[in-house]
């Protein structure tokens, strides 16, 4: 290793926090992380990681304490608006075998809480409240300053700002665009005690349901079932105003605001007590978010000089295969095993990252893609099928044991400390 090395990472979001915890714990470099907001977020809903994230988030140290605070339950039911079960299933039994995690759905607030105290305790440096202004690079360094006049420099920069990063948008590629997925999430946080007993023991994992109009989840976000996410996953056509932001405040006001008295009256029809405890779930909300879904299609440019995008600055992808936090954390463990050996140039560094995240990174986009699907809009007949081919997909799935064979699991399985970097 080799001494003084020092790393810039812009954002606090899970790929900053676990891309310095990795390079605290693998290497030596010296690295400041500058997070825009005033303390930890408190956006986001809560979110699905899966065993190849949650392996990493063992190795990061941080595993038993993730678990202490979210859901862990890899148990999924699909049931129809006809009151029965359409299939039941451990839908990452597989990659569970293989990998020792299962399925884990925790309050984006209590992961990047249990990130931050893991940075604090390695004694990370994180400041609060920097606006990020300038990039610029010389020969020896690269040197970013903020609003608040503050300025840093470092040997390496790593842009870790989310899908609107402005490290990506000044500096590395300004050219690349956002794209609306043509789907866009309703969710909420209901807390468990407002629940009858008969409706919180229907809810054992990841209770879906598919509607006419998208897909509606429940599913507990918090360890001893404490509280519970509701989302509802449905196609929305770009507001007449076009992609603007005005444009889509109007129909956040109007998505929210019609949500729940929309989706009582399409689950008027739904039968049996699993429909009584949808009804129940959606009368108790009190607040609703709207997430419209942007990605990043595939292709563009990663890094320039010194400085390289990291999780969702470089690839967000629709949220459809619950797959964004793991991205940004294998992107974290490949930069910081490629960053250990000091002898490794920077521009050596970032060109192996390309090679070995790019088809990884596509093929997850691509799935990500494809489970939307099954959320699209459809009438009664095209929910009907959709259940059917679901359900014939299982039965066969089962008869031939593809199921047993990891069909459908193979990514999940993936280990990024495991790919050879040459
Ligand atoms: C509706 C929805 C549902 C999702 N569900 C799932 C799911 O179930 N499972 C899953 O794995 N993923 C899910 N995701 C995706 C997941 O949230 C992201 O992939 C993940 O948060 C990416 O982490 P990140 O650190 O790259 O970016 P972010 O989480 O966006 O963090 C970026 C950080 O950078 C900061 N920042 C931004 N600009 C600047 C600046 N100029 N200067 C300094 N700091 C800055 C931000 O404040 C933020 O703290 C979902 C996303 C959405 C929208």
């Amino acid at each position: 290793m080799s001494p003084g090395r020092k790393a810039i990472i812009i954002g606090a979001g899970p790929a900053g926090l676990a891309a310095a915890l990795r390079l605290h714990q693998q290497t030596n470099i010296q690295v400041t992380i500058y997070e825009l907001r005033a303390e930890p977020t408190t956006l986001g809903g809560a979110i699905g990681i899966l065993p190849n994230g949650l392996r990493l988030l063992h190795r990061l140290g941080v595993y038993e304490k993730v678990a202490a605070r979210g859901f862990t339950s890899s148990n999924l039911t699909l049931h129809s608006m006809q009151g029965h079960i359409v299939f039941q299933q451990d839908f990452v039994g597989w990659a569970r075998e293989k990998t020792g995690f299962g399925y884990m759905r925790i309050k984006r607030t209590d992961l990047v809480d249990v990130l931050l105290e893991a940075v604090q305790q390695a004694k990370i440096s994180i400041r609060f409240n920097k606006r990020l202004t300038t990039v610029e690079e010389s020969d020896a360094s690269v040197q970013v300053t903020f609003e608040d006049g503050s300025s840093d420099t470092a040997d390496m920069l790593f842009g870790c700002d989310g899908i609107h990063s402005f490290v990506r948008r000044v500096y590395v590629d300004p050219k690349k665009t956002l794209e609306y997925s043509g789907m866009s999430g309703l969710g909420s946080i209901i807390p468990t005690s407002v629940l009858s007993p008969t409706t919180t023991a229907h809810i054992t994992g990841l209770e879906t349901t598919l509607t006419e109009d998208g897909m509606l989840a429940v599913n507990p976000c918090m360890a001893g079932k404490d509280e519970m996410f509701c989302f509802f996953s449905k196609e929305v056509t770009l507001p007449e105003s076009g992609d603007s932001r005005d444009g889509w405040e109007v129909h956040r006001k109007e998505e929210v605001d019609g949500f729940k008295s929309t989706m009582l009256e399409s689950l008027e029809s739904a039968k049996g007590e699993w429909g009584d405890a949808l009804r129940e779930v959606l009368n108790n909300m009190s607040s609703v978010n709207f997430y419209p879904v942007y990605r990043l299609p595939p292709g563009g440019v990663w890094s320039k000089g010194r400085c390289l995008l990291v999780g969702d600055a470089a690839h967000a992808m629709s949220p459809h295969a619950g797959q964004g936090v793991s991205m940004a954390l294998e992107d974290a463990f490949l930069l910081s095993r490629l960053l250990e050996d000091p002898k490794r140039p920077l521009d050596k560094v970032f060109d192996i990252y390309d090679r070995i995240r790019r088809p990884r990174v596509n093929e997850i986009f691509k799935l990500a893609a494809r489970n939307a699907g099954v959320r699209r809009k459809t009438g009664p007949w095209g929910l009907w099928l959709k259940e059917v081919q679901i359900s014939m997909a299982m039965i066969l799935s089962s008869v031939f044991g593809a199921d047993k064979r990891g069909l459908r699991q193979g990514h999940l399985v993936y280990d990024i400390d495991e790919v050879g970097l040459v």
